[in-house]
């Protein structure tokens, strides 16, 4: 079965930093243009955000969760993807690519020049710059352990999760208790760890907390080790191929157990199972 399309989650994101990362780390910003004021937000001019920019060296590119955060010698940028965006690398001086909401270009520390730019179909990303002494977004001052920069502790997640009684699945799409992990992740984690999503995340033993935090990192290893490109490929495409375990493989055998993968909705949120292999 295909997949209508992929929202980016700490796989996809981490790329995205490891290429903005390449890109920009060490580079001064010589022009900033906003094609698009919508991906600022509500009452941000794009005069303000070019001030805020322009001159300024990039020092590092940082990601927690599904959040990016450019340090900058003076200042930070924050910047979501949302749904559908990406950043993107062109040719100095190249057109206007389709859906282009944002461009910057710069001069790296070897005085090669380079034009990097944000697309975004569907505008759900947002961009936001925090000036020097501003306090970070609230959303990321928010956001829980990340899996990657801060690994999971076994016996903190255990203690964060006795004291919820939602359901596993919607519990880990909680930015507190986990920061990056979306539907897909979730989905593919429980699988490998072999919990049944609908458990009350407090009845989960510490043995099984520990499974879990390898499955989350299992699942996070397997999309970043699939993507090659230079940006994040979204599964837009019908008919594209699906490159996950069991994420939108309701219907087809489970790949431990060969019994239907079943589909439900917990939180909203369509999830898919082995009621066999799950418990
Ligand atoms: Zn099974």
């Amino acid at each position: 079965m295909q997949i209508a399309f992929i929202v980016p989650e700490l796989p996809e994101v981490e790329h995205a930093r490891r290429t903005l990362s390449r890109w920009l780390e060490g580079a001064r910003i010589d022009a900033v243009t906003v094609q698009d004021a919508r991906i600022l937000d509500h009452g941000v001019t794009p005069a303000r955000v070019v001030r805020a920019l322009e001159g300024r060296r990039v020092t590092a590119v940082e990601r927690r969760g599904k959040w990016l955060r450019l340090a900058l010698d003076s200042g930070r940028v924050f910047s979501h993807l949302g749904m559908t965006g990406k950043w993107v690398r062109t040719e100095v001086g190249a057109e206007e690519t389709r859906f282009e909401k944002i461009r910057v270009d710069a001069t790296a520390r070897d005085k090669t020049r380079r034009s990097v730019r944000y697309l975004d179909p569907r505008l759900f990303g947002r961009f936001v710059v925090v000036k020097e002494g501003e306090a970070d977004l609230k959303a990321w001052n928010e956001l829980g352990p990340d899996p990657l920069v801060d690994g999971i502790d076994v016996s903190a997640l255990h203690a964060k999760l006795a004291k919820r009684r939602l359901a596993i699945k919607p519990t880990l799409l909680d930015q507190g208790v986990l920061a990056g992990v979306g539907n897909i992740l979730a989905t593919e984690a429980l699988f490998y760890a072999r919990i049944d999503p609908r458990r009350p995340s407090r009845d989960l033993s510490r043995v099984e907390v520990g499974k879990l935090s390898r499955g989350i990192r299992r699942a996070i290893d397997r999309t970043l080790a699939k993507e090659t490109g230079e940006t994040i490929q979204y599964v837009e495409e019908p008919g594209a191929p699906n490159p996950f375990t069991i994420y939108g493989h309701e219907g087809e055998p489970c790949p431990s157990c060969s019994r239907p993968l079943a589909k439900m909705f917990l939180g909203g949120r369509g999830t898919v199972l082995c009621v066999h292999c799950q418990r």
